[in-house]
């Protein structure tokens, strides 16, 4: 059995009731699968001695004897005191909550202790601290303690989870079923590179008996997890790539040409495509009329007309007879690409829809069966298209715009949305994706780059101003204001607080409304703002009824005004470079002249100040990214990996960067060697390598 086929319900493990089982789903644990994949976040250490009178120097772990017991308090404050023991000096344990101590540790009792220990009333006194009895009947779970290794495991908690109530059923769950686990790497592999057995390595990673057997696990377990994403990488680029003949290839390039309903839509725009769109389409055609499932990232820096480039695709599907998903970060987003397409596509007899997670039940299951019944052709929203009860008739096409945190994981979910095959796939990006990141999350992607700017842009205008020179800015906006302009105003929080000095949205919101620019409209917007609200203050700015947005980092991706021209971002320095950069794209997105002005408090720090001398002097988003990659270094980015890039487990293909490139050089070897393997079924994968022919044997 391979360790992911585990699909019991927890339920099935004796001592998992259905309160614990709740409180496990919260964690998105539903499976025994997926709790022996809960891996730790850190083991402690108990198997360093430290005696309560060095106390100061760290987590104390001890041995001691129980002395006597003392109350303390009335009623329900009543507290347990215990007094205990070691070799070096004497104790006092505050049991707050705990008076069950009081039975379980009676005087004369040995047991193990560990804590964190302070000095206070005359007494070295701790109450963050666990006890294990000693040869006690528990057989040492008491308190949360376990009883085999001294190594133990910290694992991510929910609301009244505790670190014991979990160690006890992953030992429970290790106990049964570690032993008859299969593994899921090729044996040659795990010869050549000595590794763990799986069913060895994922009990060590929980229980280590020894920091060398918790290293060689975690080894073991992060390159397992690194092959199988090179394997998914590889197999999907070979796929792509080898089926394709010379003839085919020349076919393709007749299938770059733009198709009727594309031309329908291409006359009806006031305007012509760039080159960069137009080479955009002809790949997306060639790929959608060759063999496999499209899989390509189109970057494009804001502004480029990236949404226009997906609509064309959309068309494309549609000739195809199939649906197009178009999927957006925020409900603000998605609905504005509904509302792009009902005015663009509407026309062409495209029958189009939005949803969202906050649709009303009713509007929503008619809006389903339409879905599954065909008679909507494209349909825009968040996350919530591919919810469970989401049905298509015939997806053909998935767009996900902006999407960052979208790893390969994502994508294999929303692949299997499709009935029939894959879905083509097309992911819209104005953030470049740094080269390393763009290896392991993008590795399997083809991409297109629209390099060049609709014409008749200015670039936009960007100056620096200190806060105090803040009334200066607001003069200027004030003259573009009057010229029938609109502007932007963003802040670092939604509201104050008392404890900083920071400018919030709310709070300028009514400054700026009531002293300001008491003359022009102006609305609030931020996340907590209702979505109804939110639609109705975006129509109407759109409109130009609302001249001013105060806001937050919300309008940040994707919104698309081209009558406003000026950006305030005031505590800009709070910013981090792609937001501002988002942020600057908000604007210079029509004819006219526009401006960003990046307000910034004195006590600017260097890294601050380097952000905005990046600003200063860039437009590029690809330039940007890059400095951003710089000044942020590796570990930031290796946290971004961790929170979402990437959902993989224990290993971060940054740092782990060496094993990554040895997981995919043996992935590559092995699907070259073996078609079959290239054209195996993801599920069925794992059998498929343990029936792959060994490596090495050539050549040694
Ligand atoms: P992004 O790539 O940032 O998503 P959008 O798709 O939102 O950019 O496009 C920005 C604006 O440019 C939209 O108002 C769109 O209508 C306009 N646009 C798109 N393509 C062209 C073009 N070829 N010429 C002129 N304007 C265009
Ligand atoms: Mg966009």
């Amino acid at each position: 059995m391979f360790l992911r086929e585990l699909k019991e319900p927890l339920l099935r493990l004796k001592g998992a009731g259905p309160a614990l089982a709740a409180k496990l789903a919260r964690l998105g644990i539903s499976t025994v699968a997926g709790l022996l994949c809960h891996y730790p976040r850190d083991w402690e250490d108990r198997s360093r001695h430290l005696p309560l009178k060095d106390w100061s120097k760290g987590r104390v772990c001890t041995e001691v004897q129980v002395l006597a017991h003392d109350w303390f308090g009335f009623g329900r404050m009543r507290t347990l005191k215990i007094y205990v023991e070691d070799e070096s000096a004497r104790a006092c344990l505050l049991c707050f909550n705990r008076p069950f101590l009081e039975k379980q540790l009676q005087t004369g009792t040995r047991c193990r202790l560990y804590g964190h220990f302070h000095y206070k009333y005359g007494d070295i006194q701790s109450s963050a601290f666990e006890v294990e009895p000693i040869n006690d009947s528990t057989g040492g779970f008491a308190e949360g303690g376990f009883g085999g290794g001294r190594i133990l495991p910290v694992y991510p908690l929910t609301l009244g989870l505790s670190q014991g109530a979990l160690r006890k059923l992953m030992h429970r769950a290790l106990q049964h079923y570690a032993p008859a686990l299969e593994d899921e790497l090729p044996e040659s592999i795990i010869r050549r590179d000595a590794l763990p057995r799986k069913s060895h390595a994922i009990r060590a990673i929980h229980f280590p008996a020894s920091h060398e057997e918790l290293e060689t696990a975690r080894k073991a377990l992060i390159y397992e997890e690194l092959f199988y994403l090179e394997v998914m990488i590889g197999k999907r680029s070979m796929q792509r790539k080898s089926g394709i003949t010379h003839e085919q290839r020349l076919e393709g390039n007749e299938q770059r040409a733009i198709s009727s309903l594309q031309r329908r839509l291409v006359e009806r725009l006031p305007f012509e495509l760039t080159p960069g769109q137009e080479s955009a389409v002809g790949e997306i055609n060639r790929d959608v009329a060759g063999p496999f499932p499209m899989a390509r990232l189109l970057q494009g820096d804001v502004g480029s007309g990236k949404t226009l480039v997906s609509f064309m695709a959309a068309l494309k599907a549609l000739e195809g007879g199939g649906q197009t998903a178009l999927m957006a970060p925020t409900e603000l987003l998605a609905r504005q690409h509904a509302e792009n397409a009902a005015r663009l596509l509407e026309p062409l007899g495209v029958r189009i829809a939005f949803l969202t997670g906050n649709l009303k039940a009713s509007g929503r299951a008619h809006l389903l069966k339409a879905l599954v019944a065909g008679e909507i052709d494209m349909v825009a929203g968040t996350h919530a298209l591919f919810s469970r009860d989401v049905e298509y008739r015939n997806l053909r096409l998935v767009v996900v715009d902006e999407q960052h945190r979208f790893g390969v994981l994502q994508r294999q979910a929303i692949m299997a949305k499709s009935v029939t095959s894959s879905p083509d796939l097309l992911m819209m990006s104005s953030t470049p994706i740094p080269r390393s990141l763009a290896l392991t999350v993008f590795g399997d992607l083809d991409v297109s780059e629209i390099q060049d700017m609709p014409p008749g842009r200015k670039p936009v205008k960007t100056h620096l101003a200190r806060e105090t020179n803040e009334q200066k800015v607001y003069d200027f906006v004030q003259r573009e204001l009057a010229a029938g302009h609109q502007a932007y105003f963003v802040y670092p929080l939604i509201d104050g607080g008392d404890e900083n000095d920071l400018k919030d949205a709310v709070s300028m919101a009514e400054r700026l409304a009531k002293e300001v620019f008491p003359e022009f409209p102006l609305a609030l917007l931020h996340s907590k703002v209702d979505e109804e609200e939110k639609r109705r203050i975006m129509d109407d700015f759109r409109k130009g009824d609302i001249k001013i947005l105060a806001a937050t980092s919300v309008v940040e991706v994707g919104v698309d005004v081209p009558n406003a021209t000026c950006m305030v971002v005031e505590h800009a320095e709070r910013f981090g470079l792609s937001a501002l950069h988002q942020l600057r794209g908000r604007v210079g997105r029509g004819q006219a002249q526009s401006y960003c002005f990046l307000v910034y408090a004195d006590n600017l720090t260097d890294i601050g100040k380097t952000r905005l001398k990046v600003m200063l002097e860039n437009s590029n988003g690809f330039i940007i990214a890059e400095e951003d990659l710089k000044l942020r270094g590796p570990g930031q980015i290796a946290g971004l990996a961790q929170s979402g890039y990437l959902t993989l487990g224990l290993s971060d293909p940054i740092r782990d960067a060496a094993e990554l490139a040895r997981a995919r050089a043996d992935a590559f070897a092995m699907l070259e060697t073996d078609p079959d393997l290239a054209l195996a079924e993801n599920r069925r994968i794992a059998e498929v390598l343990q029936r792959a022919p060994p490596f090495g044997e050539v050549g040694n």
